[in-house]
């Protein structure tokens, strides 16, 4: 059997393409594209506007390889957690977050990850693959249609800390970012995005150079580069002072707040000296500090 192509991967172009080798009207390739990328459509039959032989036609000749919902699992907070089964056979998680006043979304980039920071389930995993920009996409497109029905509200808020290292994942993040905030798509601006990441200068930089208006947050959590080699190994290549400058680099292009997040481990991070390091890393850098005990 010849594999199905993923129609995902096609642009307006592409997909104009297919509806011309189809002999369809070209007005098609426009109503294709509101189905994949605006209604999200989760299969070829949901497309009701398009006649049936070419539903049937597309069916046969290309894939859309939509996730699954495999479980959920609800907290008494009322967050609840989504396992999505993948087309091949990985499994991401998500996280839906509701409050009085909005919906976040906390969505994976990789399918485990390769930082393994000491204090991080899926950093014990490894890293199996990065996700496509699709499907970082679908994570937020399923999840949407999920909140409409939980809390008749939209997702309001999207946080890249799910599995994996956004930065390490860099192309496809960028272009899930720009598809979820395109007007022809979901229209959620990268205004309402937060990459969180675990501290990679050059990709802090890189996105420093992309004209979108993302938040930043850095996984902080020691401001003493001993301590934090020790649980986080990713800081041996990118030691606090690479850090700092890419930081700055990054807030003198996007004029954007820093967040830096830091977990409270007790008699580890917390003490009177970690207290000076902090203080000494904080000079200069317009951030915010949200401290997670
Ligand atoms: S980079 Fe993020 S996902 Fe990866 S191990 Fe560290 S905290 Fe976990």
């Amino acid at each position: 059997m010849i594999p199905q192509k993923n129609i995902r991967y096609l642009d307006v172009d592409g997909l104009k393409e297919i509806v011309s080798g189809a002999s369809e009207p070209a007005f098609r390739a426009k109503q294709l594209y509101e189905w994949i990328w605006k209604k999200a459509a989760s299969s070829f039959d949901e497309m009701q506007n398009l006649p049936l032989a070419f539903r049937e036609y597309l069916k046969s000749n290309f894939s859309l390889n939509i996730p699954s919902v495999e479980k959920m699992l609800e907290s008494s907070d009322g967050s609840i957690k989504f396992l999505l089964r993948l087309h091949d056979d990985h499994c991401i998680e998500s996280v839906l977050m509701p409050s009085k006043s909005r919906v976040s979304l906390c969505i994976s980039t990789q399918v485990g990850c390769r930082f393994a920071c000491r204090f991080c389930a899926t950093g014990s995993i490894g890293y199996k693959r990065d996700l496509e920009f699709y499907e970082i996409f679908d994570q937020v497109a399923i999840l949407n249609k999920e909140s409409i029905v939980r809390y008749e509200k939209k997702i309001t808020n999207i946080v890249f800390m799910g599995m994996g290292e956004p930065l390490n994942n860099y192309e496809n993040l960028v272009k899930a970012m720009k598809m979820i905030s395109s007007p022809q798509s979901l229209g959620i601006s990268t205004r309402r995005m937060t990459v969180s990441t675990v501290g990679l200068a050059e990709g802090i930089r890189k996105l420093a150079n992309e004209k979108t208006n993302e938040h930043l947050a850095l996984s902080l959590n020691t401001a003493i580069n001993s301590k934090r080699t020790r649980i986080m190994p990713v800081n041996k290549s990118n030691g606090l002072n690479k850090l700092k400058e890419a930081l700055k680099y990054y807030y003198g292009n996007k004029r954007e707040m820093i967040t830096l997040e830091y977990i409270v481990f007790d008699d580890f991070n917390n003490t009177e000296e970690d207290a000076i390091a902090l203080k000494e890393f904080l000079s200069g850098l317009p951030a915010k500090i949200n401290i997670i005990a």
